[in-house]
């Protein structure tokens, strides 16, 4: 059996340092150096899952293959490394705390008493050595502490990782510290005290970090690491400066290369054997993170994009997404600028005059009746006008509804999630959903198979006809109204194996160049290094519409 190594990332000073990031460019780093990684989150908020919080408040659910709705830090970690993601990376103290409820009520303590030590610090430790004991392969377990040293919060995940060094031994784990060393601009000077603090923060909870990642404006000089290195008690070759960056977030894996940082890390674990060490290596993992960094600085084409959805004011509700679409350039070189529209400032009136510069236009998934009618007005300009068009999950319910008010002449036609008691519910709750009343982790969630129609414009984009792809609903096309739609031009171009749930549509040939719904979500899918065939065949749309 393999040894597996721990590497614990907690955040310092403030909140919003990219703690997901970071720790994903990490992840990549250590699979470019030929290391098999795996990363959790620990979330220190009392929800089960944030799948039941407003995107205003947490941003993005993202969903995996297994389907947990996870926090969207899980989406960096994916489209960083080729981890496979299940349930057991994304951990909360809602989850932790609901374990050990249930096992107390079941008399699995009998006699004793519950206490946070050890009961909740051994549970959160199982928690973490699960991944390692159902993956012998992994060299790497990374684990990213969410929230900000000194959080009540996070006490008892900062305990169950000091114990957790104990348990294992210092040589199989590390603690790098995330945290900020800010530029007061008026004296354009550098501060290291807020790091200092910070530390001191840490070590309180018994913690010593054995790496100090600093975000700053620019890169450290010596003195500084030197300096901090003094102060937090910690080399000052394993000082790591994390600048902010020029162009991409894909820049980071590289930044830290430069940094030494993969090489520190492989140094601490004494694992030379494996990756020897290196002043100068040509990496072809790393060389592809280069190109793409490429892609942002000297763009070769740049292509505008239409979003209209309800969240556009917080970039993190559309994280996924926006990633996704900055992909689907990448085998072009092209770079996809966002128009971010919010649904409920468009009307039938503005509408021609807010996408005039969008050379494809996109509907993302969202939730309830707000916004919907700006939605449509942006469909039926995008369908009568062939300007390319993706519909995502609620975007293909609108696509659907806008398809049967305007060219079916269904009037009010509706999804039954914005009006049940509509005359055409076209859209409306699947089958296995009507019993359903609790609301966490209930929707249909997670993967599941599509068998798509020969000939179809998906199975060009796909390549092939069996696919695989993650959901997140309550609500379906409704399958009385099959025939109606597919006789004027819509075709039902992906469905369930059983047939029963319609997965994609399309706009036959004749009628568009380029229009295409699916009721799953493929962003969680696209990783840069792997952008997802939707997104690249929908941006090139865009790119030979731009040209034109
Ligand atoms: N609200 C719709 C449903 O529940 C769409 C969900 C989504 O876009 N993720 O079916």
């Amino acid at each position: 059996m393999k040894k597996t190594r721990y590497i614990f990332v907690t955040g310092g000073v403030v909140s919003s340092l990219g703690k997901g990031v970071s720790i994903a460019s990490i992840g990549a780093l250590l699979e470019a150096r030929g290391f098999k990684v795996t990363i959790q989150k620990l979330d220190p908020y009392l929800n089960v899952d944030p799948g039941t919080m407003s995107p205003f408040q947490h941003g993005e659910v993202y969903v995996t293959e297994d389907g947990a709705e996870t926090d969207l830090d899980l989406g960096y970690y994916e489209r960083f490394t080729s981890a496979k993601l299940t349930r057991g990376n994304s951990v909360t103290t809602g989850q932790i705390y609901f374990t050990v409820i249930d096992r107390e009520r079941r008399g699995d303590y009998l006699g004793r008493t519950v206490q946070v030590i050890p009961h909740i610090t051994n549970e959160i430790k199982n928690r973490i050595l699960k991944l390692s004991e159902k993956d012998p392969q992994l060299d790497f377990v990374l684990v990213e502490i969410g929230g900000t040293v000194g959080d009540i919060e996070s006490v008892p995940f900062l305990e169950a990782i000091r114990q957790f060094r104990l348990d294992i031994g210092i040589e199989n784990t590390m603690f790098i510290h995330l945290t900020l060393v800010p530029t007061i601009t008026v004296a354009g000077e550098v501060k290291t005290k807020p790091t200092q603090h910070s530390v001191k923060e840490l070590l309180k909870q018994g913690i010593q970090p054995d790496i100090l990642l600093c975000r700053s404006s620019n890169f450290l000089n010596d003195e500084l690491k030197k300096k901090i290195s003094l102060f937090c008690n910690v080399p000052a070759h394993r000082v790591i400066s994390a600048p902010d960056i020029s162009h991409s977030i894909y820049e980071i894996p590289l930044i830290y290369h430069k940094e030494n940082l993969d090489n520190e890390i492989i140094k601490y674990f004494k694992m030379e054997d494996i990756s020897p060490l290196f002043v100068e290596m040509k990496n072809p993992m790393l060389e592809k993170w280069e190109r793409i960094g490429t892609i942002f600085k000297n763009p070769k084409k740049t292509v505008k994009i239409a979003v209209i959805g309800k969240y556009m004011t917080l970039g993190d509700a559309y994280r996924s997404l926006f990633e996704a679409l900055s992909h689907g350039g990448f085998p072009f070189g092209a770079k996809v600028d966002l128009i971010k529209i919010n649904s409920e400032e468009v009307n039938k009136q503005n509408i021609k005059d807010k996408l005039k510069e969008a050379s494809g236009i996109l509907i993302p998934g969202g939730f309830g009746e707000r916004g919907v009618e700006g939605k449509l007005e942006a469909i039926k300009y995008a369908r009568e006008n062939k300007i390319p068009f993706f519909g995502i999950c609620l975007g293909l319910h609108c696509a659907v509804i806008e398809f049967a008010r305007n060219v079916l002449k269904m009037k009010d036609a509706d999804s039954t999630e914005m009006n049940p008691d509509t005359e055409y519910p076209v859209i409306s709750l699947m089958e296995e959903q009507m019993n359903i009343t609790e609301k966490g982790g209930t929707m249909r969630l997670g993967a599941y198979p599509c068998v798509i129609k020969s000939g179809s414009l998906f199975e060009k984009i796909y390549g092939k006809i069996n696919i695989f792809e993650r959901h997140r609903h309550r609500y379906e096309f409704t399958n009385k109204y099959r025939d109606e739609f597919t006789k004027k031009g819509m075709i039902l171009s992906g469905l369930s194996p059983n047939q029963n749930l319609v997965e994609t549509i399309e706009l036959e040939k004749s009628m568009h160049p380029f229009f295409v719904a699916v009721q799953y979500h493929p962003e969680f899918k696209s990783k840069p290094l792997e952008p997802h065939p939707l997104f690249v065949k929908f941006i090139e749309s865009t790119l030979k519409l731009s040209k034109k």
